[in-house]
């Protein structure tokens, strides 16, 4: 599908930071109703300030679902922005600010490989497993669910997608995020011996068979790069120097550092657990750095910090910046539809699928 694909040119670089905001200002509201700006928790706080709505992948998928405005600006990264289009109607438009904003997550799983394992496993087991992807992935693998029986979750809904897809069969087979699917299932009581990952390089041998045959869930070997950076030590550096200092994760973080947190959750789950904190409390917080910073700002009363400053930020999320915000804002008000994000007919229905079905789950 043919994208018109542009970038700011240099000369927007050169405005202050007030005649960004100004001029984005004034283009929103030439546009008024007709125009949604959705914010990933991760964005920076000028582009956050401009927000209609600012949530995760899953809030934000349910705002995009119920919208009626004509041109709709994800700031976020690609799998949301098409989760978006997927999610709206014909006549509305999405657009990303900077279509380069991928996410290194999705990238880790591919279509060909999937179907490749997804063939050996049942091969093995001569069962079809349920599939199971992470909304952060392609849309190819969404239809792919869809087609299979599956489903989409988001960090929010993986416990009640893997309750849904258990209760369908007794396999099932999670991907692109390893952390999540092993961290969530864990929490639910899965056995350590019932988890194995599957690993595309490992001879089909006598004991893979077995430990696939007695696998509940199968997982991809993918993973955060932002999250998968924080560590045990991490954890023990925080305790050691502050003392009472509760740690909350997200579940993208790798096994050991989710099973030592205090909590594990979701970003949403992350912002209500600290927001609902005590005055004077602490909190070493394991996800994204923008969000972790915002929250420190907005609770002046506690003590809100980063798991490791070293390794938090997501630098997919970084490339969509205010200037590029404000050039997709002045093309769209001149009428040139730069930087659409479509969803290839071919995978719609079969994406949707999986991903209405995730929209149905109970809360
Ligand atoms: S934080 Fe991780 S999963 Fe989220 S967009 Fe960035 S790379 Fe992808």
């Amino acid at each position: 599908m043919n994208i018109n694909i542009s970038y700011p040119p240099s000369n927007l670089s050169r405005l202050s930071n007030a005649e960004i905001d100004r001029r984005i200002k004034k283009i929103r509201d030439w546009f008024g109703r007709r125009l949604l700006i959705l914010v990933h928790h991760y964005q920076q706080d000028q582009i956050v300030r401009q927000a209609d709505a600012i949530g995760d992948s899953f809030a934000l998928s349910r705002r995009a679902a119920e919208t009626d405005a004509e041109f709709i600006v994800f700031c976020g990264v690609h799998f949301m922005a098409e989760t978006a289009d997927l999610l709206t109607t014909a006549q509305q438009k999405v657009f990303l600010p900077n279509i380069d904003a991928g996410c290194s997550l999705a990238d880790m799983a591919d279509i060909g490989a999937v179907t490749y394992a997804w063939q050996k496993i049942q091969e093995i087991t001569r069962d079809n497993p349920i599939p199971v992807t992470y909304i952060n992935s392609h849309l190819d693998l969404k239809a792919f669910c869809g087609q299979n029986g599956g489903i989409v979750c988001t960090s929010s809904s993986a416990q009640a997608a893997l309750e849904w897809a258990w209760e369908q069969k007794s396999k099932v087979f999670f991907f692109p995020d390893q952390h999540l699917g092993r961290n969530v299932a864990t929490k639910m009581g899965i056995a350590p011996e019932e988890i194995i990952m599957y690993d595309p390089k490992r001879p089909v041998d006598a004991e893979f068979m077995r430990q696939i045959k007695n696998a509940r869930l199968i997982l991809w070997n993918g993973f955060c790069c932002v999250h998968q950076a924080f560590f045990m030590s991490d954890i023990e550096r925080l305790r050691k120097s502050i003392p009472g200092i509760k740690i909350i994760v997200h579940p993208e973080c790798p096994a050991e550092v989710a099973r030592n947190a205090d909590f594990m959750g979701s970003t949403e789950y992350i912002i209500r657990t600290v927001s609902a904190g005590e005055p004077g409390s602490a909190w070493g917080v394991g996800t994204e750095r923008n969000l972790v910073y915002r929250l420190a700002k907005q609770f002046p009363d506690r003590q809100v910090i980063l798991l490791n400053e070293k390794a938090s930020m997501c630098r997919t999320m970084a490339m969509i910046t205010p200037i590029h915000l404000l050039y997709q804002l002045e093309c769209l008000s001149a009428g040139n539809l730069v930087n659409q994000v479509m969803v290839p007919e071919n995978l719609r229905a079969d994406a949707l699928i999986a991903v209405q079905k995730m929209l149905d789950l109970p809360k």
